[in-house]
């Protein structure tokens, strides 16, 4: 009779490795780590290409700038090399200059904040491109822990399927049966101990006339409230 309760430990022991495999499976804990990295890496993304958009804005005004300044050379030179013979001519080219000059600070204005976000952009492309290499990391440990764990599981398996294989002819075949109805019925759990007139597995309190009664019993014994089989403990 014991020897149902070594059965039922066993399959309660195959029940949780069986549980914990699906788990696994599943993979809810990689999918966890792995949307961690992407979460990580669509935010290195979005700074990447603000500093682009930053890059391309400088060149730009870079070149206006050169420019301006090209055309300001041209027509200071302008001024006074003899081609401007009246006053209308002279105050139009004072005029053109003022107004290169005028768009020339603009646009070094313009570059200057374009330094600026720069500045501001980089340090934070560098932060994330860390939490893109730390999430990275956690994935593969998270997948490569999953896998290692999910090895040991079928090996303890392996172990436990074997007990409980040599365990089963050693039982009383109409007991097997009772037991796996009522494993079945009951949420996996088909004998238990008594302990101190405590079933263990409803943990109601026998009376002490019904305990009695289960002392004296040749055959099966069961539990008065649960029905399962129990074994004095
Ligand atoms: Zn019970």
């Amino acid at each position: 009779m014991e020897r149902v309760l070594e059965l039922q430990e066993l399959d309660t022991a195959i029940g949780r490795l069986e549980h914990r495999r699906e788990q696994l499976e599943a993979g809810e804990e990689l999918s966890a780590a792995r949307k961690g990295l992407e979460e990580a890496e669509s935010q290195l993304g979005e700074l990447r290409l603000a500093t682009d958009a930053v890059d391309a804005s400088s060149r730009r005004l870079e070149n206006e700038i050169e420019s301006f300044g090209a055309k300001l050379a041209a027509e200071e030179k302008r001024m006074y090399d003899g081609t401007i013979v009246n006053t209308k001519e002279l105050e139009a080219l004072q005029h053109e200059i003022a107004s290169l000059r005028e768009r020339r600070t603009r646009a070094e204005d313009e570059l200057l904040e374009q330094m600026e976000r720069r500045e501001d952009l980089d340090p934070r492309a560098a932060e994330a491109a860390k939490e893109v290499d730390a999430a990275r990391v956690r994935a593969e440990e998270v997948g490569g822990d999953a896998i290692r764990e999910l090895d040991r599981i079928a090996a303890e398996l392996d172990a436990r399927r074997a007990e409980r294989e040599a365990l089963v002819p050693a039982l009383d075949e109409e007991l097997l049966e009772l037991y796996e109805d009522l494993r079945r019925q009951k949420h996996g759990v088909g004998a238990a101990a008594i302990v101190d007139g405590v079933c263990l597995a409803c943990h109601e309190h026998l009376s002490a006339v019904e305990l009695d009664k289960l002392k004296h019993i040749e055959g099966v014994k069961r539990c008065e409230y649960c029905r399962r089989i129990v074994v004095f403990g």
